[in-house]
């Protein structure tokens, strides 16, 4: 479905970015990876698939770096065709505690860098009258937590500008939507499990249970494979006038 169409996807060599890049990938689309750790095997996986990949080590927080990499796209394979803005980093502390250079770089990777890569993108897609700008957001786009002021802060922004990028493409070919993921077991969450086992004293097993009670309903992990299948059909021609849309995909978490 997407044979010959470019996707770029920001922290993608690990988690729902890679992910999502592999959902992308196996219905044809070349990938443009993003993000740190072990770049290789993420390059791999996405070979696999049968498609052209490329990477780029943009440092998601510096707007110059973004320009580099947006760049680096375009010389490589013509046109970014699908957007997926979902490098994000999570701190945990009351607002009192927040560290300040904390607050500063949540709002930087998860918030000020989709606008970066949005804006930089748009040009190519407006001119093209196609594309697909996709914004993980989450289900703290939509509802809040104790201790989570940044990232909060960040998750409702970046649910508002996908609406202003939706409004201001709603005559084209281009949609931007956001999807609003509960718990999904990544390395981001799986910290956030650790520090509840060690200070509880739980198993892995009792503090996922624990992290699950408290929010999900469903008491199920959301997995990366089940967000691909929601990007997917975003970039389908199903999606054509889904536009500024919030999905939770969420156990029903915001539905309380
Ligand atoms: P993760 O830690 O597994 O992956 C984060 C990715 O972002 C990695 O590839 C990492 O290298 C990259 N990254 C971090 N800082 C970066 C920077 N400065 N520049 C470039 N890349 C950077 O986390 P994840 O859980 O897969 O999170 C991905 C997105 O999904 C985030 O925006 C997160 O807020 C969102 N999300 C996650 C959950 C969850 O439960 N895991 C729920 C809702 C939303």
């Amino acid at each position: 479905m997407l044979k010959g169409k470019t996707a770029l996807v920001t922290g993608s060599t690990s988690g729902i970015g890679l992910g999502l890049a592999k959902a992308l990938a196996a219905e044809g689309a070349n990938l443009v990876l993003n993000g740190f750790g072990d770049v290789a095997a993420a390059q791999a996986q996405i070979q696999a698939l049968g498609v052209q990949v490329a990477y780029h080590g943009a440092d998601m927080s510096r707007p110059a770096e973004i320009e580099a990499m947006m760049g680096f796209a375009a010389e490589r394979f013509g046109r970014v065709d699908i957007l997926v803005n979902n490098a994000g980093i999570q701190h945990v502390a009351k607002i009192e505690d927040f560290p300040v250079e904390r607050w500063d770089a949540v709002i930087a990777i998860n918030l000020s860098s989709a606008f970066h890569a949005t804006r930089l993108a748009l040009p190519a897609m407006k001119a093209a009258n196609w594309g697909r700008i996709i914004n993980v957001a989450s289900v703290h786009g939509l509802v809040a937590s104790a201790e989570k002021a940044a990232y909060v802060a960040a998750k409702h922004g970046i649910v508002g500008l996908t609406k202003v990028t939706a409004l201001e493409t709603a005559t084209t070919g281009v949609t931007c939507n956001a999807i609003c993921p509960g718990w999904v077991l990544t390395p981001l969450v799986q910290k956030q499990v650790d520090a509840r086992a060690q200070a509880l004293g739980l198993s892995n097993e009792e503090a996922k249970r624990l992290l699950l009670g408290e929010k999900e309903p469903s008491m199920q992990f959301t997995t990366p494979e089940e967000l691909g299948a929601l990007a997917v059909f975003f970039c389908s021609a199903a999606g054509n006038n889904v536009r500024g849309a919030a999905w939770n995909m969420d156990g029903g978490w915001a539905a309380q």
